[in-house]
Order: C-alpha cells, then sequence, then structure tokens
C-alpha cells in the first residue's frame, strides 16, 4: 500500500481559510492519495469535498473534529469515516454549535468591557456559516485593527489565561466517542502533544479511543516517536497530518507533514466491510 495521505484538514467551513474543493485540489498538487478533511463540529465541507476527491482522484474521508473537557482541559478529537447524515452526530454538532454561538457572546461582552469595541457582526462576518470560535474573533479583531497580529489576538485577550478567555460547553469524552461509534467512524486523540497528559489518554482509552494523532506540525521528533511507541503498545490506530487552516494559520501545508497511506488501510481493517 505505498502513497501518502493528509488525515488532518480545515476548511472555510470551520476555522480554515480554504474551499473543500481548495483543500482536495491541495491534496492532489502534493500527490497525496487520500486526504481527510476535519473541521471542527461541522459537516459541511464534506460533499463538496467528496465530490472534488471523486473527480480528481484522489480519495476524501469524511472527518470531524470534536471537542470534549477532560480534567479541565480542551481536548480534540478526530472522527474518521464516520457517515454525515447520521442523526445522533447531525444533532450533538447542532447543539453544541449553538452552545458555540453563546460562548462566543460573552467573549465579545468581556472584550467590550475592557473598551474594545468589537460588534457581533464583524465576527459573523469572519465565521459565516462556520462554528463560532476563537480564531473567528482573533480575525475580527485584526481586521479591525484592535491587534496587530492573529497570534497577538491570543496572546492579549483570547488565549487560556488571557482575559477575555471563556470555556466551551463541556462535553465529556465518552459521550463524543459514543456519537462517532454510533456514525461508525472512528474516535482518534488529535495532537496529544499539544499539553495532553497521560492521565488523559488514559482516561479516553477506558472510553473506548481508536487511535492516536502522532504526526502533527506542533510535535517534535522525540514526540512522534513517543506517540508512535504508545499506539504500539496500547494496539491503537495511528493517524497524522498537517493540521492545515490556511497561509497565515500556521506553518504546515496540505500535506506537509503528511503518514503512509498504510495507516489508512489499517483503520478499514479496522472498520470492517462497510455497506
Ligand atoms: P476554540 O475552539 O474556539 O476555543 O478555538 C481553539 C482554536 O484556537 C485552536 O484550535 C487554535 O486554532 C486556536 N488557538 C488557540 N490558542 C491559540 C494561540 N495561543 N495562538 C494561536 N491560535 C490559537
Ligand atoms: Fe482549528
Ligand atoms: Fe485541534
Ligand atoms: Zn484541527
Amino acid at each position: 500500500m505505498t502513497g501518502s495521505a493528509d488525515l488532518h484538514t480545515h476548511t472555510f467551513y470551520s476555522d480554515g481559510l480554504h474551499s473543500p474543493e481548495e483543500i482536495v485540489a491541495a491534496a492532489k498538487a502534493a500527490g497525496l492519495r487520500a486526504v481527510a478533511v476535519t473541521d471542527h463540529d461541522g459537516l459541511d465541507a464534506i460533499p463538496a469535498a467528496t465530490e472534488a476527491g471523486r473527480a480528481a482522484g484522489i480519495e476524501v474521508i469524511a472527518g470531524v473534529e470534536l471537542s470534549v473537557e477532560i480534567e479541565n482541559r480542551d481536548v480534540h478529537l478526530l472522527g474518521y469515516f464516520i457517515d454525515p447524515t447520521d442523526e445522533r452526530l447531525r444533532n450533538h454538532l447542532d447543539r453544541y454549535r449553538r452552545s458555540r454561538g453563546v460562548r462566543a457572546e460573552e467573549i465579545i461582552r468581556r472584550l467590550n468591557a475592557i473598551n474594545i469595541d468589537l460588534r457581533w457582526d464583524a465576527v459573523l462576518a469572519q465565521a459565516g456559516d462556520a462554528a463560532v470560535g476563537r480564531p473567528h474573533i482573533a480575525a475580527a479583531l485584526l481586521e479591525e485593527g484592535h491587534v496587530d497580529t492573529y497570534e497577538d489576538a491570543f496572546q492579549r485577550y483570547l488565549g487560556n489565561d488571557r482575559p477575555c478567555y471563556v470555556k466551551k460547553v463541556s462535553v465529556p469524552p465518552d459521550e463524543a466517542i459514543d456519537v462517532i461509534h454510533a456514525a461508525r467512524g472512528l474516535a482518534v486523540l488529535a495532537h496529544p502533544g499539544l499539553y495532553t497528559p497521560g492521565s488523559t489518554i488514559d482516561l479516553l482509552v477506558h472510553a473506548g479511543l481508536d487511535g492516536i494523532e502522532t504526526v502533527h506540525p506542533k510535535h517534535a521528533p522525540d514526540q512522534v516517536r513517543h506517540y508512535q511507541r504508545l499506539v504500539k503498545e496500547l494496539g491503537l490506530l495511528e493517524s497524522g497530518g498537517s493540521d492545515f487552516h490556511g497561509a497565515g494559520r500556521g506553518e504546515s501545508s496540505v500535506g506537509n507533514p503528511s503518514v503512509p497511506y498504510r495507516l489508512v488501510g489499517e483503520m478499514k481493517r479496522r472498520l470492517g466491510p462497510r455497506p
């Protein structure tokens, strides 16, 4: 099983800057065999990405990135090969997106309280139909000239220990894993190298986690090796990708970094035959 795959990308249906078609075209240009579209809390990119993949002759894996809370921290779970029509998944995402809207309003209130005159409309202009997140608020702050850079918005206001930070609604990990499984997908821990303690991994494994993302632009080589060992030890699947959001939102690009396509084959074997 030759070829490579990028199993973590975002479109403008979440906090990415590109269309699903552009992501697929970039994957094709990078010579990938497969690309997973894994927007935060939404499935809107999947139909167009799937169609573009079919036209371009590149495999598109239907994915999603869910947020859960473990030990007071925000942890991300990737769902792969999910059925985007699954009712339970769709209901979960609808409820979660509404709660994200409420939270974004609270962040804006806090910004306003410290005399940063950011309006809801400016944030909405960034988010469009996406589930509203801090990246959209950061982009709006930049657009309106309240900060000098996108990063600066996090450093000054939106980062986890900064004055305008508001937590998201807490989703327990077993619930998110069950939702992914109900949609016949695989649940994979995203970027554990961004402060995910071992106790969190243990807890997720007990809740039915299927795999761990070992390759990620923010993982140092020794972290990649560490998680690759762990995956083997625990008998889990391995995943990885660029977590591409667009130029200026991180350093990666589609297919850089990538993983061997063999990992996709292993996922499919784990899933078994599908209708
Ligand atoms: P949210 O889910 O709304 O809390 O937003 C989380 C997203 O914000 C992450 O996935 C990152 O893309 C981005 N983010 C969080 N902290 C930072 C930071 N310090 N610098 C840049 N981006 C960040
Ligand atoms: Fe993101
Ligand atoms: Fe993430
Ligand atoms: Zn991501």
